[in-house]
């Protein structure tokens, strides 16, 4: 039998329904490739005996639901990785921090709890950034996660869902969940050579997601392919009561819009991201992606968002500002760690301390500062008028194209270490990512290149709010044009 972690989510699927092999099979190879994969870091807690479990379910009821003519689930019985910010129902979920110890949720999120209803078999929890705080999963309390792609100098997988990114990428899973908040999944998925969607804020329900900075955070999927990554939002998105931002609308025919043609669309191409320093690799590959999409019939039009040079200054007030806020909650008396001092203030100030690690120190002091009386006016309420402005540059330019065309990332991935105690270089990782964020536009990167050390490099697609469709139909044609079929070299085997 073929190497069963090679296929695709969509042949995985595919391959069940025949009857070419079983779940059962295709978890077995996956944990399989997890366990020889140990050195890339990727995992948190792997939940493998409950994975075979839900296998031999889902194998179970295939079975029945084709004998009683019936469909099977969309996700049914495929191995797949969950980031560890994710609440899952008996099983510890860490957000990649000290401060939650060992902390078991009772309750599923609405995200997993939909994939499960799909089908999903979890093959555990992936590593991230402490509280997806980063661009390279090196904050994380259980150690960085270490990239697939070069075996030499070791490199990250980018941040903050370099777990599931790196899963993926090196054939652990079949896809996984990750959330992005200014650019966590979009820009792994670019260090990595994969797929990473971030639908537009409100399609995915944040219930039991770790709070980062709720008007940001939204879940999105990690993948090999443009469809793969299609057939994971479909079965993650939907209207959820408990989440009062989740939006009340019907998911598109996002896996058939892969294959739409793209003939007669515009695409914007914005003049503000060519950035200084940015290496002439990632332009000339965004220029060939402009070609690409020329080819496919699309018609290129030069557009302007002037206020893109105020992204990220106005990201790294609000999102600290909602995090220092959602953070408050960790003070070691409900759940998770706690350190005991001599009185309660004293408790406090020791488990916080020994909980968060420095990046998540330096967000909470930021946060508090730019929302204290005196500074509220001069940075947050300054922050959130630019986050309208962008807006309104986004909604300027769909009067004259369909979706955008960046690069997802201003540089290729990089060594473990040498950005971690830069933290503006690392912000920087964002530039391109942000903008989409702060709007709650849906973005996409799909890798379209490699640059002379042989690393993938990702171009990103930016969408009009709930048009996914669009942004499936750009990507699926970009990523068949790029024909892109690298894979690292697995080295850790
Ligand atoms: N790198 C950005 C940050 O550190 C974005 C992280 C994310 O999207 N979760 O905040």
């Amino acid at each position: 039998m073929t190497d069963l972690t090679q296929l695709t989510l969509e042949a995985a699927l595919e391959g069940m329904a025949a009857g070419d092999f079983t779940s059962g099979e295709i978890t077995e190879a996956h944990i399989r490739a997890c366990e020889r994969g140990r050195d890339l870091n990727a995992f948190i807690t792997a939940t493998f005996e409950q994975a075979l479990e839900q296998a031999k379910a889902s194998d179970a009821r295939r079975a029945s639901v084709k004998e009683s003519g019936g469909e099977a689930g969309k996700l049914e019985g495929a191995p797949l990785g969950v980031k560890d910010l994710f609440c899952t129902e008996g099983i510890k979920t860490t957000a990649a921090s000290r401060i939650l110890g060992n902390f078991t949720p009772p309750y599923e999120s609405t995200v997993t709890a939909n994939m499960k209803a799909e089908g999903m078999i979890m093959l555990g929890k992936l590593n991230m950034d402490e509280f997806a705080m980063g661009s390279s999963s090196e904050t994380s309390a259980y150690g960085s996660v270490v990239n697939p792609w070069k075996k030499h100098n070791r490199l990250v997988p980018g941040g903050s869902s370099g777990g599931s990114a790196a899963a993926v990428a090196a054939d652990m899973c079949l896809g996984a969940t990750a959330t992005d908040t200014g650019g966590s999944i979009r820009q792994p998925a670019g260090f990595t050579g994969t797929v990473g969607i971030k639908p537009t804020y409100g399609r995915c329900s944040r219930w039991g997601i770790i709070a980062f900075a709720s008007s940001l955070d939204q879940a999105g999927a990690i993948a090999k392919t443009v469809k793969d990554s299609a057939i994971l939002l479909d079965s993650m998105a939907g209207y959820d009561p408990k989440d009062s931002t989740s939006l009340n609308v019907d998911n598109g025919n996002w896996v058939d819009a892969c294959e739409t043609s793209v003939k007669g669309l515009r695409i914007g191409i914005p003049k503000e991201y060519t950035v200084d320093a940015m290496p002439t690799e990632i332009q000339s590959l965004w220029d060939q992606g402009i070609e690409w999409m020329k080819d496919a019939g699309v018609g290129i039009v030069p557009v302007s968002l002037p206020h893109t040079k105020y992204a990220l200054p106005a990201y790294y007030i609000i999102a600290p500002a909602e995090a220092s806020s959602n953070l408050a909650r960790y003070d070691g008396m409900r759940y998770g760690a706690r350190v005991e001092g001599e009185n309660l203030i004293d408790t406090y100030e020791r488990t916080r301390a020994y909980g968060f690690g420095a990046e998540v120190q330096r967000r909470i002091m930021i946060g508090t500062y730019v929302l204290s009386a005196g500074y509220y006016d001069a940075y947050y309420l300054h922050a959130q008028k630019v986050r309208t402005r962008i807006s309104e540059d986004f909604r300027n330019a769909w009067e004259v194209c369909d979706a955008l065309l960046t690069p997802t990332c201003p540089g290729a991935p990089f060594e473990i270490g040498r950005q971690l105690n830069d933290p503006v270089t690392m912000y920087l990782n964002d530039i391109f990512t942000v903008t989409a964020s702060l709007a709650g536009l849906p973005g996409i990167s799909v890798p379209a290149g490699l640059d002379q050390d042989g690393l993938p490099l990702g171009l990103q697609i930016i969408g009009r709010a709930l048009d996914e469709d669009t942004v499936f139909a750009c990507a699926g044609a970009l990523e068949q044009a790029a024909d892109f079929t690298a894979k690292p070299e697995k080295w850790w085997l």
